[in-house]
């Protein structure tokens, strides 16, 4: 009974999203879920409506080419997700996506949350699922003890037992939604919220204390040194990072870490792990750092005029012009900036 408000109120107040009509898509339920993970809803919308416009069906993505759907990607960052929204499509377009969360935990990318997602919105499977909004809100009013981590597990083992029968899409739903809107988690508007009634932290006057605060780990930093060779046009040499490197599947400068050889070592090391023969000096310009989930980048920047005429496999010449259709991460589209490339003003924007 606690959480019986809770329909009435999302009935009344849900945000109109896009992916959120009358009658439910699993194509589209899908890759709204895969964009919202770690990512802002304002932040989603343009890049969900852009890739439905281009790959409007299951069939049409698993259709496209890596290089395609990575490219629509380009600056919405966690990009592996991607890469297996684009394998999952392939390995389900004959016979469309499983119908149950056990069946789509087979494909490429899904794991609990999104295949509990995908069952329950679009198939009406009676799961429940539990993300950083819903554990936020069942560690509040059922008052969970421990930190986050402990608190999400905890949360999927009560979260069955609260899902109203035949309505676990909607309740799933409204979990989050009141997580993102209303629970938030600095400053909940305990005022405004429909479980107010029966909120344990409420109660207690203590709702920002769940879920206990983790210890802030301190990120790892890496270091890369990234070389920028130029051509007097304007192009930029650019290579696609291979499966199992950070941004796999992505373009950028070629890079290497730093060890004990130095930063103008590495760089120069960057270009011949690349096939690309010894070039002219290298003038080292500045630096890029990126914060990613678990770790800290640096990026050491140089850049030089180019001598090779035809790239080695898996690297090539891009124009500014070219930018648009390639997939390029944020980060890397920082470094071409740093180095003085003109990157279109419009091209994948940075969002992290
Ligand atoms: S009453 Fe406050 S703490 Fe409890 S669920 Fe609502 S917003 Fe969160």
């Amino acid at each position: 009974m606690l959480f019986a408000p809770l329909l009435p109120w999302f009935a009344r107040a849900r945000r109109d999203l896009p992916w959120r009509e009358p009658r439910r898509d699993p194509y589209r339920v899908w890759l709204s879920e895969v964009m919202l993970q770690q990512t802002r809803v304002e932040v989603v919308v343009p890049y969900y409506r852009r890739f439905l416009e281009r790959f409007p069906t299951l069939e049409a993505l698993a259709a496209a080419r890596e290089d395609e759907v990575l490219a629509l990607w380009s600056g919405l960052g966690y990009y592996a997700r991607g890469r297996n929204l684009h394998r999952a499509a392939r390995a389900a377009a004959s016979g469309g996506l499983p119908h149950s969360a056990a069946k789509l935990r087979e494909l490429p990318g899904f794991g609990a949350y999104t295949a509990a997602a995908v069952a329950s919105l679009a198939f009406g499977e009676q799961v429940p699922l539990v993300d950083g909004n819903v554990a936020r809100v069942l560690a509040r009013v059922l008052r969970l003890p421990g930190d986050a981590a402990q608190v999400r597990a905890r949360a999927w083992r009560v979260a069955p037992q609260l899902l109203p029968e035949g309505r676990a899409g909607e309740f799933n739903e409204a979990l989050m939604e009141l997580g993102a809107t209303v629970c938030t988690p600095r400053g909940p508007r305990c005022g405004s919220c429909p479980l107010e009634a029966g909120c344990g932290a409420r109660r207690e006057g203590d709702p920002s204390a769940f879920p206990a605060g983790a210890t802030k780990k301190q990120r790892p930093v890496l270091v890369w040194a990234a070389p920028a060779l130029l051509r007097a046009d304007g192009a930029v040499l650019l290579r696609r990072r291979g499966d199992g490197e950070l941004f796999a599947g992505m373009w950028g400068l070629p890079s290497q870490p730093v060890s004990a050889d130095g930063v103008a070592a590495a760089a120069r090391r960057a270009l011949a792990a690349s096939g690309v023969p010894a070039t002219a000096r290298l003038e080292a310009c500045g630096e890029v750092r990126q914060t990613l989930t678990h770790r800290e980048l640096h990026v050491m920047l140089f850049r030089g005029r180019a001598r090779t005429r035809n790239p080695p496999a898996g690297l090539r010449w891009a124009s500014p012009a070219d930018f648009p259709e390639l997939a390029l991460s944020s980060l890397a589209l920082k470094c071409l900036r740093a180095v003085g490339v003109a990157v279109p003003v419009d091209t994948a924007p940075n969002h992290r």
